[in-house]
């Protein structure tokens, strides 16, 4: 195995003799958080020259447009002399009569400060984001520093990183020079570029092998609340559980995690989550979070990512597989990449013991009231291929609930069919075996190859109900085939400010509750003007704070109906913040809680499925 990783380092090391793309990062003299990069390029095709930032990079699912952290551009001949261009885009730069280019430098700015302010654009994700913080962290998406000439997407890179000597790059990439100056890399194409993620920090980082895969966990804890070690149990028991219930769907020899820790005098971000790559991950959480929060979010999250590798990263059709930076293309087959991904990161925890059947269950709760606040009968491929469009943006986190829904009911289904020989697993196990890296699948045609694979032409007719279709997924009946039953039960009225108190967001910086776009304000909330974008921070004047939630809540259940409340929030004006009193009479609702449980007789046959789904067992 190691002789194979030897064999591709020399090819790469080839390659870079013959033609590459020389890529200079320098993180030792950086400036108001801007870093300075360089780009050397070898012999120009054609003079007609077109320079690009992505606008999108896979996994993101959201137009980001890296261009707009990017100034002073300038672009070389041979002799260092400036070649006059135009910029097309935000993302795009065009220059003429260009055969003799052969350098770019500009300066980077990181993506993490803008975060907040989207007056202008929306945030880029942080775990896609870049961090500039000198002398602290520098947390590297190449494709936020690194841009690409179209027709040279194929040339290799040599990424060079001049780094503060005391700084470690927790990273997937293998530093091939022995300098504590530099860090070297050497990358096939552009594609790999962006799939390499780096994050330096003064060291603070654990090596290990668990389920025969090589591990780097690097942290960065602006406070030093953390270390990685402190994670280093729980990710080690998570992996080996993980390796085991993929078997041989993942061949990874490796991994690289790296956690950024967001909170202190650092930049305000807000998020959180982490991105997928081949052979690691960036993760970015706040640190104020207790420990068995992290640990628990790195089971979730991490293996997330890593099931990731699976698909869409191996398996996926030709939109991903020629991925257009400039231009990209969706696939309509998120149901599948996000929500199969998603599902399979519970899954494993309750085939692997990782947690009980009731939690198991608690979760897919969750997710079918969460999928409530989205549009139910919007077809998912639809709602997928058309990801990056206003209309259909906000939908994207669908794929995390309803999406990981789909692939439940239809891992039930397929169980059903085949008497529990068969499952979600093993589908996507024999997708992969015949499609894989370097063979792509026509996004049109999954359907026709997921019925080949396992020979159900029923997996059709489900897709075309509930995944290509505007039917509902009836979830009460696919769960009562594996002895699980729906119930619902009334609150009593409560007072609140939107329907669902569940959804009910924290921001530790101002202290206040917050609520996400997408949610549907409670009559009481509309009948005093507040907005669903306003932050409350106190009610008749009781404040709010993560130590005294519950008092809070214990005072808000005293309200009654008709009783003068006055909430106080701030408000967003044009970027500011504006302290307001919004008075009326409270509101009580009624809130239904649907809750699915197990049935305390569930008949033998339901049984046995039950059994066959929540071990993976035949
Ligand atoms: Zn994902």
């Amino acid at each position: 195995m190691k002789k194979l990783a030897f064999s591709l380092g020399i090819l790469s090391a080839f390659l870079v003799n013959a033609q590459s793309i020389k890529t200079t990062i320098d993180l030792v003299n950086v400036k108001d958080d801007k870093v300075a990069v360089t780009m050397e390029f070898p012999n120009m095709k054609s003079g007609d020259v077109k320079f690009h930032f992505p606008k999108t990079v896979p996994g993101t699912y959201s137009v980001d447009d890296y261009g707009r952290f990017v100034e002073g551009i300038k672009f070389l001949d041979n002799k260092g002399k400036e070649i006059p261009f135009s910029k097309v885009n935000d993302n795009t730069y065009a220059l003429k009569n260009a055969k003799n280019l052969s350098k770019v430098t500009y300066l980077v700015n990181d993506s993490f400060d803008d975060e907040m302010d989207t007056s202008k654009h929306k945030a880029v994700f942080s775990p896609s984001g870049t961090d500039i913080e000198a002398g602290k962290v520098y947390l590297i998406n190449t494709h936020g520093f690194i841009g690409y000439i179209d027709d040279m997407q194929d040339v290799p890179y040599q990424l060079v990183i001049q780094k503060p000597a005391d700084f470690y790059g927790t990273t997937a990439l293998v530093d091939q020079d022995k300098s504590d100056a530099t860090d070297t890399f050497t990358l096939a194409n552009y594609a790999k570029v962006t799939d390499s993620p780096l994050m330096y920090t003064k060291p603070d980082y654990i090596t290990f092998n668990a389920g025969g895969m090589d591990l780097v966990l690097g942290v960065y804890s602006p406070s030093g609340k953390y270390k990685a070690a402190d994670f280093k149990d729980n990710l080690e028991k998570m992996v080996v559980a993980q390796k085991k219930f993929l078997g041989d769907m993942n061949t990874n020899k490796k991994y690289a995690i790296m956690l950024y820790l967001s909170g202190g005098d650092g930049p305000q971000i807000k998020g959180f989550g982490a991105l997928e790559h081949h052979e690691s991950t960036s993760v970015v959480l706040p640190e104020m979070m207790p420990k068995e929060a992290i640990d628990a979010t790195i089971t979730d999250v991490v293996s997330h990512e890593f099931f990731h590798t699976v698909n869409p990263l191996k398996t996926h059709s030709e939109e991903i597989h020629y991925f257009d930076y400039a231009d990209p293309k969706m696939s309509q087959h998120l149901w599948m990449y996000e929500g199969g991904t998603e599902y399979f990161a519970n899954l494993f925890q309750i085939q692997e013991g990782l947690i009980t059947k009731e939690e198991f269950l608690k979760r897919m709760n969750e997710k079918i009231k969460n999928s409530k606040n989205y549009n139910d009968t919007m077809p998912f491929t639809v709602m997928s291929k058309n990801v990056l469009l206003d209309e259909y943006k906000d939908q994207y986190r669908n794929v995390y609930e309803k999406g990981a829904l789909l692939a439940m009911c239809l891992d039930i289904e397929l169980r059903k069919l085949s008497n529990g020989e068969m499952g979600y697993r093993d589908m996507i196990r024999k997708l992969s075996q015949r499609f894989g890296e370097n063979k792509p699948f026509k996004d049109d045609k999954l359907i026709d190859e997921l019925v080949t694979v396992t020979g159900y032409p029923q997996v059709k007719d489900f897709y075309n109900k509930y995944i290509a279709g505007s039917q509902p997924t009836p979830y009460a009946q696919y769960l009562n085939m594996v002895g699980v039953e729906l119930k619902s039960q009334e609150t009593p009225p409560i007072f609140w400010f939107i329907k669902d108190a569940n959804q009910t967001g924290y921001d530790e910086k101002d202290n206040a509750f917050v609520f996400d776009e997408s949610l549907a304000l409670s009559p009481f909330a509309k009948s005093i003007g507040f907005k669903i974008t306003d932050k409350v921070v106190a009610l008749d004047g009781k404040t709010i704070n993560i130590q005294n939630i519950q008092d809070f809540i214990n005072y808000s259940k005293t309200i009654k109906e008709g009783q003068n409340v006055t909430v106080t929030v701030l408000r967003d004006n044009g970027g500011k913040a504006e302290k307001m009193d919004l008075k009326g009479k409270a509101i009580l609702e009624k809130m239904t809680m649907e809750t699915i449980q197990f049935k305390a007789n569930p008949t033998p046959e339901e049984k046995k499925l039950q059994d066959q789904w929540l071990t993976g067992k035949k």
